[in-house]
């Protein structure tokens, strides 16, 4: 079943891999699934399997609480995250989490990165906060990325990488390359010695078309 769905991961997934936006097997993504009978569940790529070899059926399908309904493989480590950010964000149906460089050097720092370009208040939401450090696939590291996203599309995970969120999957990977690009920018400006943050008066009205469209918290 959901065999549209798990192509639609699975292309996600070798996009992710050829924008260079993970090395190796690192990452995962996800899609939301509608369940004739009501029940949660997501679509979400397999542990360490090689991007280049994915196939649809390595895609696994879990429900809310992380038990297998359908795949051979084990779901991505990461698995319990991309539920805590369904179950937070109604309007979120695909999530993708990648470790791209740029934001790996805000991880590292642990610093928030504040609203610079206009795309990145339309598309994210405002500021890119950093969320505390927690291990990998720890309950712990959903907690902190789901609280520092907020109501925003993304999110630095402390020493570790970003998430990125979106209605559908191509705009979660739109997101998920402009963080990335956002976050090569301000570590470029720091590096010049000067940042100009957008105007606030700007940011408040970008951040209101941000919510008319993806709202569903205050911002
Ligand atoms: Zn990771």
């Amino acid at each position: 079943m959901w065999d549209c769905e798990k192509r639609d991961v699975v292309e996600a997934a070798r996009e992710m891999a050829q924008k260079g936006l993970v090395s190796g097997t690192a990452g995962n993504v996800s899609l939301r699934l509608k369940d004739s009978s009501g029940r949660r569940l997501l679509a979400i790529t397999p542990s360490g399997r090689d991007y280049d070899s994915l196939g649809v059926d390595d895609i696994v399908v879990v429900d809310f609480e992380g038990q297998r309904v359908e795949g051979e493989l084990r779901a991505s480590i990461e698995t319990v995250m991309h539920i805590e950010v369904y179950k937070a964000r109604k309007k979120v149906n695909a999530v993708i989490h990648t470790h791209p460089v740029f934001c790996s050097v805000i991880a590292v720092a642990g610093m928030e990165i504040p609203a610079i370009i206009d795309e990145q208040v339309t598309y994210i939401g405002g500021e890119i906060k950093v969320a505390d450090y927690a291990l990998p696939g720890s309950p712990e590291l959903a907690k902190n990325a789901v609280s520092a996203m907020g109501p925003r599309n993304a999110v630095i995970l402390a020493n570790h990488g970003a998430l990125s969120v979106g209605r559908d999957m191509r705009e979660a990977l739109t997101v998920s390359e402009l963080l990335e690009r956002t976050a090569k920018i301000y570590v470029i400006a720091l590096g010049l010695g000067k940042v100009k943050p957008l105007p606030a008066e700007v940011v408040e009205l970008e951040r209101a078309f941000f919510a008319s469209i993806y709202g569903e918290n205050k911002l």
